[in-house]
């Protein structure tokens, strides 16, 4: 089902009268983690400010430690639900367990499967029985054979709403936290019809490659960009030093939008 050979057309996903895919160019911000009220609101209205079309936030945080805050959990949900309503932005957020697949259908408009639950094909069935639209991230060191099995997982229980997103892969690279395979856009736009965004603030880890890895992600034919912000990056609880401020995500954006223009997208 997320072949080409079988669908010629490129797939437009709809997400909440938001669209990501063929001409249609999304893009999602937020921070790592939901820490607070405040903090998810402010964020999302310089997030809607600048141009982002969705909100990201984690409120299940899969952490290498277990000693690391582990999200506000159903909490979190809460106050993407309150978020949204101060900004209209659609809510995307990661599930990690199938227990709670009926709150995400519920109040989550696209549900992230973290790289890290890329084969956890017990948790791609479940979303594959809903009808919500789902960010598949790449895992950590998947070919595009196994990343597009796993959306062939959802997309055979019911559910083709599938946009994939590369988020970097694992390589001898150590100076970074992961290397962004741009090559992707190109290889899965050659071997699927299904949309695919770049996510350049897991794949570099550092703020400082986030602009000129979004700015390429564009330019590539990436149908959108997954991209960390934070009021605050210093302290924030999870993945600071990867997340833009909100005035740097601003000047990012007016490039961003001229470059979307020039790819014939909007
Ligand atoms: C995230 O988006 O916050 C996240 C944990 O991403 P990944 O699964 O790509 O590491
Ligand atoms: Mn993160």
């Amino acid at each position: 089902k997320a072949n080409r050979k079988f669908h010629p057309d490129d797939t437009v996903v709809e997400i909440d009268g938001q669209r990501i895919g063929n001409g249609y160019f999304g893009v999602i911000a937020g921070p790592c983690s939901v820490e607070g009220e405040e903090q998810i609101i402010s964020i999302a209205q310089r997030a809607k400010a600048a141009g982002a079309n969705f909100l990201r936030g984690g409120a299940f945080k899969p952490r290498t430690s277990p000693y690391s805050f582990q999200g506000l959990e159903l909490e979190g949900l809460r106050l993407l639900k309150l978020a949204k309503e101060a900004t209209g932005l659609p809510i995307v957020t990661e599930l990690m367990s199938t227990k709670f697949v009926d709150e995400f259908e519920a109040d989550v408009d696209l549900i992230q499967i973290g790289a890290r639950n890329m084969q956890n094909f017990d948790l791609l069935k479940e979303v594959g029985k809903t009808k919500t639209p789902v960010l598949l991230k790449r895992g950590l060191s998947a070919t595009y054979e196994e990343w597009l099995m796993s959306a062939e997982y959802i997309m055979s229980e019911g559910n083709e709403n599938v946009i994939l997103c590369e988020r970097g892969i694992r390589t001898f690279e150590t100076e970074t936290r992961n290397t962004l395979d741009i090559q992707a856009v190109p290889v899965i736009q050659k071997l699927s019809h299904l949309p695919i965004v770049i996510d350049p603030s897991h794949a570099g880890g550092s703020a400082y490659l986030v602009p000129s890895m979004s700015k390429s992600a564009v330019m590539s034919g990436a149908n959108g960009l997954m991209i960390e912000i934070h009021h605050d990056p210093e302290n924030a609880w999870s993945d600071g030093q990867q997340c833009l401020n909100p005035n740097e995500f601003e000047e990012l954006m007016v490039v961003v939008k001229q470059l979307i223009a020039i790819e014939g997208k909007h």
